[in-house]
């Protein structure tokens, strides 16, 4: 018997939502249809990450008419990782999966997670083996940054995953204690530990729209994933500065027999604005890597709220602003 339980359904599914309106129906109509065959209690987790368009209305309209649907509405756009992390404040469920809203993450699979899971795993990621309808760029950079990320961390974080994955509710527990604000949730999941398993599957075309993921945000996410799991960059900038400070005494010598011994020092106007470029791209790169790391303390100390509610629903129960 499939029933909506109101404390801890077996199974929540967190979704993130940006401009999303014309994916929402057929999402749910094909999520419904495969929990009903998994014969679980659910919730539906929708979360408005700031839609200009009329997603809080759809997801409302789809809420009021299925009880085991909830939503947070967010006060504005704050990025799909934060977006996922209000959804995962309010889940309920013994397991948790997280899920896109434009059908690239296929509802079906969501099943074979959960089976995975029942054999004994805290957490099962869905592994990316195919990308359909995705642009070469964006296939060849991703490629790329999780292998320079893997070579670079001491957390094993998988390759060629997103954040499509089926969690126990006791992982999702330690990521709400995790409070840091540059989230980077495929590498803080992989940092909590427990049974860990993947499952492959191919990444669908999004259904409709277009990917709020610009190369700006992407590229902010990358910087975040780097800099929230490895110290390579800072260690990489000292080790740069010993090896051009090197570099430096070498030619200081070589400077100075020119000038004493050989006599040799008239001309040099090449050799002094290559050495005094070259010095200056690398100190603004080391000062940029070492305020890279600087932002993000700061970021973090101001101590604000990683996101505004502006409305919410809980599963079952009526609508309340807060
Ligand atoms: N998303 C979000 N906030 C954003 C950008 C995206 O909540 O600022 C949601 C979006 O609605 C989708 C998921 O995050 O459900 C993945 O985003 P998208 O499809 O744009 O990224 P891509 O699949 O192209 O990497
Ligand atoms: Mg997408």
């Amino acid at each position: 018997m499939t029933q909506i339980a109101a404390n801890y359904p077996d199974l929540s599914i967190v979704i993130p939502v940006y401009n999303e309106a014309k994916n929402l129906p057929l999402l749910l109509e094909r999520l419904l249809a495969v929990v009903h065959r998994m014969q679980v209690t659910y919730e539906l987790v929708f979360v408005n990450d700031g839609s200009i368009d009329n997603s809080l209305q759809v997801i409302k309209q789809l809420a009021a008419v299925n009880p085991a649907v909830s939503y947070v509405s967010l006060s504005r756009n704050f990025g799909h990782q934060v977006a996922v992390s209000a959804g995962l404040d309010v889940a309920n469920g013994k397991a948790v999966v997280i899920m896109d809203a434009d059908l690239q993450d296929p509802p079906e699979v969501v099943s074979e997670l959960y089976a995975k899971m029942q054999e004994g795993f805290e957490v099962v990621y869905g592994r990316r083996v195919y990308r359909k309808g995705e642009s070469y760029l964006k296939k060849v950079t991703a490629k790329f940054f999780y292998r320079l990320l893997s070579r670079i961390t001491h957390v094993n974080i998988p390759l060629d995953t997103g954040d499509f994955r089926i969690m126990d509710a006791k992982v999702v527990n330690v990521l709400r204690q995790m409070p840091e604000r540059n989230k980077f949730l495929r590498g803080q999941v992989a940092w909590v530990g427990f049974r860990q398993t993947w499952l492959n599957y191919t990444r669908e075309e999004r259904f409709d729209g277009a990917s709020g993921y610009t190369y700006r945000k992407m590229l902010r996410f990358a910087f975040d994933g780097i800099t929230s799991f490895s110290d390579f960059p800072l260690k990489m900038a000292s080790m740069l500065g010993f090896i051009v400070s090197g570099i430096a005494f070498l030619l200081m010598i070589y400077t100075l027999l020119a000038r004493l011994v050989f006599k040799d020092y008239v001309e040099g106007w090449a050799s002094i604005i290559l050495s005094v470029l070259f010095l200056g791209g690398v100190q603004l790169i080391c000062i940029g890597i070492a305020g890279e790391y600087l932002a993000r303390v700061f970021n973090n100390v101001q101590g604000r709220p990683l996101y505004v509610v502006d409305e919410q629903k809980t599963a079952n129960q009526g609508s309340n602003n807060t």
